[in-house]
């Protein structure tokens, strides 16, 4: 079966430096919050374009984190997309605040920014971008909205470090970013792991304090915060995955060219170039009428492909309670129902992309 993610050939590649960092960090008896995590932080911030990083658990708790340290909690509004992956709305839920879905742009799945706009009320604090696929949302539209009404902007970015947006980099646009470095994401550790951005000095410290029990000094504590930090052992891992993300990104770019050159014309769409929203390819989803007959002639085939995302969030019974219908966001639950992701990772070879790319031909030139 080729599946979705090969992990085997990367870990391969980079066994003998990550097994001594491991050694390393086992020698030096700092196992959180030490050296190898500050060192992370640095460079993550640094490759986004962030004055600071703040190295946390998760990608789920960097987006928790981030509402907190906006003072964003109950009676507040939260505008997201109900098109993404479930943690993004539920971090809002956690944070005691409420989630207030806004429809996508069907050609990049990615929050459209007049929808934005009539989701405006006077509870609204904040929108969280996500950045889905690794595509860049529009930035420039949901930054105007953000200061015209006074709103704060977080940006999951956990599905595009690396991405470019008018010279800047996803993460380092809004007021915080938040990466995910769950081991399929483009910078993937060996266990959880996740990682804020900002550029605000107030909220760095405040993040600082939040993620480890609200205290900067030890058994002081200035406000209630989590236990969610970043060990030693991800850290170094990801200090060696973060030299070759670059070259890893470039490679997942060629294998979506020759995706979409080689499928433009059979399926209902393959993502679209856009000279201002690059896309760094986390995922490569084609849109399919009969998507679902598709995945299983894929299957049949040996040859995985996935949903991302098949039911939106506004249709999870976890929300049930924000009394949303099936049609309330039409781009959304259409492309829930059209979308299929294609195996997509930097060591296919072009024999792997070959089989996958016949297949689906086979598939479509018959279907
Ligand atoms: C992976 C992901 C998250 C959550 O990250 P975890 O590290 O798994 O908690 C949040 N939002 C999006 C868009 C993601 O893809």
């Amino acid at each position: 079966m080729i599946p979705m993610v090969d992990l085997k050939e990367e870990l391969e590649f980079l066994r003998e430096p990550i097994l001594k960092a491991i050694t390393e960090v086992l020698d030096s008896g700092e196992y959180i919050l030490g050296p190898k995590g500050r060192l992370l932080e640095k460079q993550v911030a640094e490759y986004v374009g962030a004055s600071y990083g703040i190295g946390v658990a998760n990608g789920t708790d960097a987006l928790y984190l981030a509402l907190k340290a906006l003072n964003i909690g109950p009676g507040d509004e939260v505008i997201t997309t109900p098109f993404t992956f479930f943690a993004t709305a539920e971090a809002i839920a956690e944070a005691g605040a409420t989630p207030v879905f806004a429809d996508i742009e069907g050609d990049t799945y990615n929050i459209n920014p007049l929808e934005i706009r009539k989701k405006i009320t006077p509870k609204t604090k904040a929108i969280i971008v996500v950045h889905l696929y690794g595509r860049a949302a529009k930035m420039d539209e949901i930054m105007e909205i953000a200061n015209q009404f006074n709103l704060k902007v977080i940006e999951d970015a956990c599905q595009a470090i690396g991405t470019e947006y008018n010279g800047k980099r996803a993460g380092a646009i809004g007021d915080i970013g938040c990466f995910s470095f769950f081991p399929s994401k483009n910078l993937g550790a060996y266990g959880d792991a996740g990682m804020i951005v900002t550029s605000d000095t107030d909220l760095y410290e405040k993040i600082i304090a939040l993620r480890n029990h609200g205290s900067q000094v030890r058994y002081v504590h200035s406000t209630i915060g989590v236990n969610s930090r970043l060990d030693e052992f991800q850290a170094a891992i990801l200090l060696i995955k973060l030299k070759y993300l670059d070259i890893f990104l470039h490679k997942r770019k060629e294998i979506a060219k020759r995706y979409t050159m080689e499928l433009s014309t059979l399926a209902d769409k393959t993502p679209p170039v856009l000279e201002t929203r690059e896309h760094t390819f986390h995922q490569y989803c084609i849109e399919l009428e009969n998507r679902d007959q598709a995945a299983a002639y894929l299957s049949q085939n040996g040859i995985a492909s996935a949903i991302y995302y098949p039911i939106p969030l506004h249709l999870q019974e976890a929300f049930k309670d924000l009394n949303y219908q099936e049609g309330d966001f039409p781009v959304s639950e259409k492309a829930a129902k059209r979308v299929l992701a294609l195996p997509i990772y930097p060591a296919m070879t072009f024999d792997i992309q070959n089989k996958i790319i016949s297949a689906l031909k086979d598939y479509l030139n018959t279907n």
